[in-house]
């Protein structure tokens, strides 16, 4: 294999060392070095000369809904990758409900990459379910490669999802710590839920006081105990409360294995800005008070929350009604990620290398896949987004990609445009033209 095929040449490339100009070579879909800039051009390889735009590892959001097969009508893999390659990700994970089936056996998850596997335009990869009645099932999914197991532990949402009460979370995390496996929670404890004032309706104050921090605190602080006591390793999802924060830095702290996500919403809209009736803007955990997220900014700096990954978990327009306690939730955010956090990161003084560190650096670790994806260094995929960070656009939400264009972001104006995203040295979209599907489905790395 010759040494260069292709060459990336940018003045800013993000690489785990800083950000500086560099030409970035590529063979075999592989990323073989990242010589200086102005470094003579081996024999034989292409040059695409980026100028001035930044040329960065593409996203890895290992938090996506894809829904298909059995509920495509809200999403599906052709139009999911399509959003994510649009929006500079290169890899995600879907989560095991709301398909049908739901990824909770070896066969369901044959089925799922059977449906998948001529439509990734990105790479894709599969949580596990861990539900009350399949223990049995966590081994076999984790040798056929999943990258952990979801979990709940309140209602899902979704029937065919139950949750998991505490003894079946005691025994689903003895389980998953025996063969050092992961479980990814959905931490809200449904006592303080149920005990939560439930008005109903389209008033944004009556929902949000109908999921208040409390029940998120209960949860995270529960779960935590039990990573403690069976030394197993957890991951608390979409962490909306920021009074969950100190138990999670002490719990870290003290080498308990536990890790946090945080979602684009939590970090760019707020609750006293969602107008009532406007149930685009519902997801559970809710989007809470601006003093809140400010909180989970500080906690990104800081390293209590590890990552930002999308949540996008869509449905058709018809199930967002404006009464929130029965409009479905879930918020759409898949291709507006980056230009959204960054949009806010660079208002808060933030780089865009920590946007790179929180939604590709740390989602690749997150998920084992840090040999392959996440950073821009010699032996990785070459895989990319190109961004114009300082220009602006105003999201439309017919240029989405998404099959349902229902958006909290409409008319909303973001910095950072996606030039073009590209997939082991193969340009999936530039211009807003797509080639043909060329993901790979992933297993866990061994
Ligand atoms: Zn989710």
């Amino acid at each position: 294999m010759p040494d260069a095929e292709l060459v990336l040449r940018s003045t800013r490339v993000i690489t785990p060392d800083g950000t500086r100009a560099a030409s970035v070579t590529v063979a075999g879909g592989t990323i073989t070095a990242v010589l200086p800039y102005d470094a003579p051009l081996p024999g034989g390889a292409r040059l695409e000369d980026l100028g001035d735009d930044v040329l960065l590892p593409g996203l890895v959001d290992t938090h996506v809904h894809v829904n298909d097969p059995g509920r495509a009508e809200w999403e599906g893999f052709w139009t999911a990758t399509r959003a994510a390659a649009a929006g500079g990700i290169t890899t995600l994970i879907d989560m095991p409900l709301n398909s049908l089936p739901p990824t909770t056996t070896v066969e369901h998850l044959r089925t799922k990459r059977r449906v998948a596997a001529d439509k990734a335009h990105v790479d894709v990869g599969f949580w596990g379910g861990a539900l009350p009645d399949n223990v049995e099932d966590l081994r076999p999914l984790h040798e056929a490669g999943v990258f952990g197991f979801k979990a709940f532990l309140s209602p899902s949402g979704v029937d065919e999802f139950p949750h998991l009460d505490r003894e079946r979370l005691a025994r689903s995390l003895a389980e998953t710590a025996s063969f050092g496996g992961l479980l990814i929670v959905h931490a809200e404890d449904p006592h303080r839920l149920a005990a939560a004032p439930q008005h109903g309706g389209p008033k944004y104050a009556d929902f949000l006081a109908s999921r208040p921090r409390d029940a998120e605190d209960s949860a995270v602080a529960h779960l935590v105990e039990q990573a403690r006591r069976r030394d197993a390793r957890v991951h608390v999802l979409h962490l909306s409360s920021s009074d969950a924060l100190p138990l999670i830095a002490a719990a870290k702290a003290e080498g308990v294995r536990v890790t946090a996500e945080t979602c684009p919403h939590y970090l760019t809209l707020t609750a006293e800005e969602v107008p009532d009736g406007a149930s685009e803007f519902k997801c559970c955990p809710p989007i809470r008070e601006a003093a809140n997220q400010d909180l989970l900014w500080q906690a990104l700096a800081d390293g209590t929350i590890d990552c930002v990954v999308t949540d996008h978990s869509p449905s058709t327009a018809d199930l967002k009604t404006d009464d929130f306690s029965t409009a479905w939730g879930g918020i759409s955010g898949l291709q507006l990620s980056l230009p959204a956090v960054w949009t806010e990161a660079r208002r808060r003084g933030h780089g865009l290398d920590d946007v790179v560190r929180w939604m590709s650096a740390h989602t690749a670790r997150l998920a084992g896949l840090d040999g392959l994806k996440g950073a821009i260094a010699p032996g990785r995929d070459a895989d990319f987004a190109v961004l114009a960070p300082e220009e602006t656009f105003t999201v439309d939400p017919a240029a989405l990609q998404h099959r349902n264009r229902v958006t909290a972001y409409a008319g909303r104006t973001l910095y950072g445009v996606v030039r073009s995203t590209w997939l082991r040295g193969r340009r999936v979209v530039g211009d807003g033209e797509f080639t043909e599907p060329g993901g790979r489905l992933l297993t866990r790395p061994r």
